[in-house]
């Protein structure tokens, strides 16, 4: 089909349609065009890409007599009468007869030339949803145009385009039409290589974009139409192709090579720890030291759950690196976190000799200077902060290891921040980059795993230390807060601490400390002669620090807090955590608040208090946590319920994400794809330059981790 469907008139008083071709460089875009930018429709391809929601059915003509409430249909007759009414509020009313019947076209919207078009006698063709209402049958702002008795009826299904109220569906319409007819979209694949029975990507792109005359939407919209199946391979192969050649580029880099000596500073690490390593721990710290031994940059995501014991193995590759004479960095995401590592890390290091620095917004001045001269000079040989440590004024004598620790926290740019501290660094250093170890307590499921992160190694630590006991899970609607708070003062009088977690979301920050302010005193009010502390954001860093030493102690026994404590935390004491509107939260975040009760050898339990009413979803996604433990399994659900875009911040990975490709239901086009991609680069490798090109112009760089 060369054209598409004629243009239909639609409710709102239309735009023109302009020829959609790119506005000359310099010249002001128009209303549309700018539309069509922040959509991302850039490029011809762009365009050819950008792919139909749905489909209308506009090859038919309903009788007007047969319609029902709520039947949604194309219709035609000759305007009887029409008049403006002005009653309620200014509409043109339109009597529209068949020779089946009658119905009334409401236009709330509309230009006195409209008015005049719909005049009696003029044929008009509408489609809308037809209700009974104030004037009878009737279509409230249907699409209509005035059509000639001869005017044919489409073939084929009408495709609907994402759009956005800038940009009217017949503009978007036409440009794509002329962009998938300049579009280079000559076919990149070896057919050999292709999966059996698929069409070309143009052939895909024209089934799709023009459906053929007969064809019902049903088998359009069915994700398993070969025309979609190669949609998604395409896109699938161009992710895997990116991924393979930033897998490579890196293995060209150097990197200084941190051999293990014998008798060093690890073995002297590992004899004076209190306890002995889980074997997940000996294997993950063996992968690392792999890495490390290698003159190469190492580039691993070090996932495990909750408690399971990352920042031992952090400490070990750090040991690692500063043995061979190269400094270390760890970044975390909050000043808490940081802190946490910081004096584990000291209580380990320090007495081995090793000399730590610790930087974080909040230090300022003289102390701050007298840090940032130990790490220029090497007298430091480690580092441990926040986001302050890849400030621009910071400079290490030799980074030979950078640890990040929650990297999904992190924007892209601060993880590449952290890397090029070495390139500043002496001339000995020019042309190396540090090692890079990244960790997530948020388990990666498998299929984003080698998608999104194809290009990391992944260790897994997969086994708790011995003496957990599983954390009790239990959900409850905020009317039974009473035995709540009853219970916490059992857990007091038993000598046990307790954390009360109130939610803290950005845009109602106010509201949300009132919260915490209020529930605060609420526990202080029920629970007299009880410790009852309060930690939150606006606090200043000495303040919270001050508050959770006294929680540590054990001179507070119940602490209320923001999600100031989603990581990190780590007293072994608590035994119970409450967590308030346990609705807001994510899954993989009420997870991880959970392992902060439960690190000690006492039964522990975690309430989770909402606010009615609930959504059958939202009470499902709640009760998953009551009825699993494991992380892999929430971070799987967590998944299927919110789409990979926010599992990974979709902030920092934007328009990269996959677009057609479903990485639940398409796994086996993944792993067709993962499987091709090295072999196209080594057998076509122009083909394979395209394929990304085509797929991810210029976004490929939101890509890598
Ligand atoms: P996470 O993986 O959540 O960051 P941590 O590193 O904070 O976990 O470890 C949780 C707690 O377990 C800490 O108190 C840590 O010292 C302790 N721990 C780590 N490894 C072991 C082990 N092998 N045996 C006993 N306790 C351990
Ligand atoms: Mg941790």
């Amino acid at each position: 089909m060369p054209d598409a469907p004629d243009t239909a008139a639609s409710a709102k008083p239309p735009r023109r349609p302009r020829p959609p071709a790119a506005a000359p460089a310099g010249q002001p875009l128009s209303g549309p065009q700018r539309a069509l930018r922040r959509l991302g429709l850039v490029r011809d391809i762009d365009l050819a890409l950008h792919l139909p929601m749905r489909y209308v059915d506009e090859t038919r003509l309903a009788p007007i007599a047969t319609l029902r409430d709520g039947d949604t249909a194309q219709v035609q007759g000759h305007v009887t009468a029409s008049r403006v009414e002005t009653r309620n509020r200014r509409q043109l009313v339109v009597h529209l007869a068949d020779a089946s019947g009658e119905l009334v076209m409401r236009l709330l919207h509309f230009y006195p030339s409209q008015q005049k078009t719909l005049a009696a006698g003029a044929l008009v063709r509408a489609r809308g949803e037809l209700r009974h209402g104030f004037f009878g049958r009737e279509m409230v702002h249907p699409e209509w145009r005035v059509v000639q008795p001869d005017t044919p009826l489409p073939r084929a299904l009408t495709p609907v385009y994402p759009a956005s109220a800038q940009l009217p569906q017949a503009y978007l319409r036409k440009a794509v039409v002329s962009a998938l007819a300049r579009a280079p979209l000559d076919e990149l694949l070896p057919p050999a290589l292709l999966p059996p029975g698929l069409p070309t990507l143009r052939e895909a792109l024209e089934r799709l974009h023009h459906p053929a005359p007969g064809l019902d939407a049903e088998a359009l919209h069915d994700p398993a139409h070969p025309a979609w199946q190669r949609l998604k391979f395409d896109e699938l192969l161009a992710q895997q192709l990116s991924q393979a050649r930033s897998r490579a580029e890196r293995a060209a880099l150097a990197a200084p090579a941190l051999a293990v000596r014998e008798g060093g500073l690890l073995a002297r690490l590992r004899a004076t720890l209190p306890f002995a390593l889980t074997a997940a721990q000996q294997r993950v710290v063996a992968e690392i030291g792999a890495d490390l031994a290698r003159p190469r940059p190492m580039h691993r995501l070090l996932q495990g759950d909750v408690g399971s014991g990352k920042t031992v193995v952090a400490a070990l590759a750090a040991a690692t690196a500063i043995d061979a004479g190269w400094q270390c960095a760890l970044m975390a995401p909050t000043e808490i976190l940081a802190e946490q590592h910081f004096r584990k890390l000291v209580a380990w290091l320090e007495p081995l000799g090793v000399g730590v620095a610790w930087l974080t917004g909040s230090r300022k001045g003289r102390t701050r200077r007298e840090m940032l001269e130990r790490l220029a000079s090497g007298d430091a040989m480690l580092a441990v902060g926040t986001h302050a440590v890849i400030e621009d004024d910071v400079r290490f004598a030799r980074l030979g290891l950078a640890v990040v620790d929650e990297q999904h926290r992190f924007g892209v740019a601060q993880r590449l921040a952290l890397r090029d501290k070495l390139g500043d660094a002496s001339a000995e250093c020019r042309g190396l980059e540090p090692h890079l170890l990244m960790m997530s307590a948020t388990p990666i499921p498998r299929t984003l795993a080698m998608s999104y992160y194809a290009d990391l190694d992944v260790s897994t630590i997969d086994e708790l230390p011995p003496g957990r006991t599983p954390v009790l899970t239990k959900v409850f609607a905020d009317g039974k807060r009473e035995q709540v708070v009853a219970r916490i003062r059992d857990e007091v009088a038993r000598g046990r601490q307790v954390y009360w977690v109130c939610p803290l979301v950005e845009e109602s920050e106010h509201v949300d400390l009132q919260n915490a302010t209020a529930t605060h005193a609420e526990l202080s009010a029920a629970l007299p002669g009880t410790g009852v502390g309060l930690l939150h954001g606006r606090m200043k860093a000495a303040e919270k620090a001050a508050v959770m030493a006294r929680f540590t102690a054990g001179e507070l026994a119940v602490l209320v807090a923001t999600t100031v404590i989603e990581v990190g935390v780590d007293v072994p004491n608590a035994s119970l955590m409450v967590v308030e509107h346990a609705e807001r939260f994510g899954l993989a975040q009420l997870h991880q608040l959970r392992g902060r009760v439960g690190r000690g050898a006492v039964a522990s339990v975690c309430v989770l208090l909402y606010t009615p009413p609930l959504s059958e979803t939202g009470k499902a996604r709640l009760r998953a946590l009551a009825e699993t433990g494991d992380g892999f399994e929430i971070a799987r659900r967590d998944l299927a319920i919110r789409g990979p875009g926010e599992m990974m911040g979709a902030r920092q990975s934007g328009d990269a994400l996959l677009r057609f490709a479903d990485l639940a239901a398409d796994e086996v086009l993944l792993e067709r794809a993962r499987a091709l991609a090295p072999q196209l680069w080594a057998e076509h490798p122009q083909a394979a330059a395209r394929q990304v090109e085509r797929w991810l112009g210029g976004r490929e760089d939101y890509l890598r981790a």
